[in-house]
């Protein structure tokens, strides 16, 4: 393989205080971080006075080609939300409108700094497409449920199978495969075992929502006798490989256990309080020492792919919620969206900072920019002052996605009509 350099220079690194450096990059990886960088052959130079630069976003739990259903129905309980709306929606869906709504998302995440993501939906072979275009990095499952249903539980691990098969360390590893049950609520006890033994054997990750409403636990204590960490604890099911998105609604034993079985949490605040669900005890989880990381949720709960506003929220809600502002700095939650997202999809090694030997996934933001103004606390400006829009460029496994604002892998007026169009369609379909 030929080598290809790309060198970043006079760049401000993330960081609580200044620190000036250049950053140079061979083919997918960080090979160099000096202020005394000498290198003259770079194959591309990017000149970044007035940017600072942070590892790529990682949005831990996301729902991309639910871009279509983007203010389709708001303000509504989730039960109603799910079953009156976007369920019926979903039943119109096809890879092709799944391409469309997941190519919309890679474009949005890339334009607010997101390299990476923990993605659950169905056609994933069509998602793994607009992923591979797009230049991102990605885990994706297809969401299983059976209801209890033999058939459709077969169906489900045929899918799965054939995702694992046709997309797993494909897009020259950018994209992996993990299991994808929805819930205790809509999967079986058997679907539930069965991915957790199918999973351990072949060593792929596991994303599954949980404790997302009161109503799910006052349900799971009705129909099982215990809540649903205390339930997927017993049948064995929890674990470093599984990220659990929401856990809004836990016990002090359903915090021991997520701590204990090193299970990852995907905290949701937008969608928590959009969909008014509650507050997730974030700060509590992270003085036990639980592994927290943050997601947007699909767009249809959020409404936006924003990891930047999600981690003002997470701060904020946090702060409120125990009405003490010393929780949750903004160095902690910078970490939830850097080191904890690539943990959550077990990619600490590769991803997550910006080091030497790491992969180059990479956001460089503008800092000379009136909200940014006066630059003296890189890590403060970042979690509260900054917005998505303020991102400039994106790396990722050494391609640049994005320079000056512009996409350089998606083109963006095509995708916006290929989404509005595709979203119309189905929404025509579901009237008939
Ligand atoms: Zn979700």
């Amino acid at each position: 393989m030929e080598t290809k350099n790309i060198l970043i220079k006079n760049a401000t690194l993330i960081a609580d205080e200044i620190k000036k450096s250049s950053i140079l990059i061979e083919n997918d990886e960080i090979v160099e971080i000096s202020n005394d960088l000498k290198f003259n052959d770079a194959d591309e130079v990017i000149d970044a006075s007035g940017k600072l630069v942070i590892p790529g976003l990682v949005n831990t739990h996301t729902h991309l080609s639910m871009t279509l259903m983007r203010g389709l129905a708001d303000d509504m309980p989730l039960d109603t939300w799910l079953n009156d709306h976007i369920w019926p929606a979903e039943a119109e869906l096809n890879g092709d409108y799944c391409y469309a709504g997941a190519l919309l998302a890679c474009a949005e995440m890339i334009k607010s700094g997101t390299t990476c993501f923990n993605d659950m939906y169905f056609f994933m072979d069509h998602v793994a497409k607009a992923v591979d275009e797009s230049g991102m990095r990605g885990v994706l499952s297809h969401g299983m449920i059976d209801f209890g249903d033999e058939t459709k539980r077969k169906n489900e691990f045929k899918e799965t199978r054939r995702i694992i098969d046709k997309c797993h360390n494909s897009a020259d590893g950018r994209i992996k495969v993990a299991y994808g049950p929805h819930s205790p609520y809509t999967c079986s006890q058997e679907l539930l075992e069965e991915v957790k033994k199918e999973a351990n054997k072949s060593g792929h990750r596991i994303h599954i929502h949980v404790s997302e409403t009161q109503k799910e636990v006052s349900d799971s204590l009705e129909s099982k006798g215990k809540r649903p960490f205390e339930y997927l604890s017993e049948i064995g099911f929890l674990g470093e490989e599984v990220t659990a998105a929401h856990a809004v609604w836990l016990s002090e034993d359903e915090i021991s256990l997520i701590k204990n079985s090193q299970t990852k949490i995907s905290h949701n605040p937008s969608s928590n309080m959009k969909l008014a669900s509650g507050i997730a005890p974030v700060s509590k989880l992270l003085a036990e020492g639980a592994s927290v990381s943050i997601g947007t949720d699909g767009t249809a709960s959020n409404n936006n792919l924003d990891i930047l506003e999600e981690m003002k929220i997470t701060s904020l809600l946090q702060k409120v919620n125990t009405l003490d502002p010393s929780v949750l700095p903004a160095k902690e939650v910078y970490e939830m969206a850097t080191i904890n997202g690539a943990a959550a999809i077990g990619l600490e090694a590769d991803i997550g900072t910006i080091e030497v030997g790491k992969k180059a996934d990479m956001a460089l933001l503008d800092i000379k920019t009136i909200r940014m103004t006066p630059f003296r606390n890189p890590m403060s400006h970042l979690v509260y002052s900054a917005q998505g829009g303020d991102v400039d460029t994106v790396i990722c496994n050494g391609e640049v996605l994005m320079e000056n604002k512009k996409l350089l892998t998606i083109d963006e007026a095509m995708v916006i009509e290929m989404a509005q169009n595709a979203a119309e369609e189905m929404l025509t379909k579901k009237a008939d």
